[in-house]
């Protein structure tokens, strides 16, 4: 168990967690918004309402509710970073990895992967979604490329 050690190599892939948002942003409303919609009560009587972090805020005028780019999907409220989760969904949906086998790649803990791993099979159509707008956006090639990030 000499592995906490600092010493592993753990796997990254080349995008950034504010890309992932814009993504995903652009995923669930259209690349200008255009397609943007209450999440609560599908009205599109939805105004921008500023930002938290790098995921922008709306706020809805028919239900009053207010909502980011992230709520209803696997990355809201997570202590899992963006890019950790989509390395993870790669590796587990695109590779077939084993929870073990990704637990050493990201450098996670085996129990934290394996809860991952759980909701990433229950949210399987986000990610292939996601996925399909990385192709088309030619950001796919990027994920394919995880590099593995050397020990200093
Ligand atoms: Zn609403």
């Amino acid at each position: 168990m000499g592995v906490m050690s600092g010493k592993r190599s753990v796997l990254k892939i080349d995008i950034t967690d504010e890309e992932i948002i814009k993504r995903l942003r652009e995923h669930r409303f259209g690349k200008n918004i255009e397609n943007l919609h209450c999440v609560y009560c599908g009205s599109k009587k939805v105004i921008k309402y500023g930002w938290r972090h790098e995921t922008r805020r709306y706020k809805c005028k028919a239900c009053g509710k207010t909502f980011t780019d992230t709520t209803g999907t696997i990355f809201e409220n997570s202590k899992i970073k963006p890019s950790t989760w989509l390395l993870i969904a790669y590796l587990h949906l695109k590779l077939r990895l084993t929870t073990s086998a990704i637990a050493r790649a990201v450098g996670m803990p085996y129990k934290t992967v394996w809860n991952a791993i759980k909701k990433i099979q229950e949210a399987a159509m986000f990610f292939h979604g996601l996925a399909e707008v990385q192709r088309r956006l030619q950001v796919n090639k990027i994920l394919c490329q995880c590099q593995i990030k050397g020990k200093k």
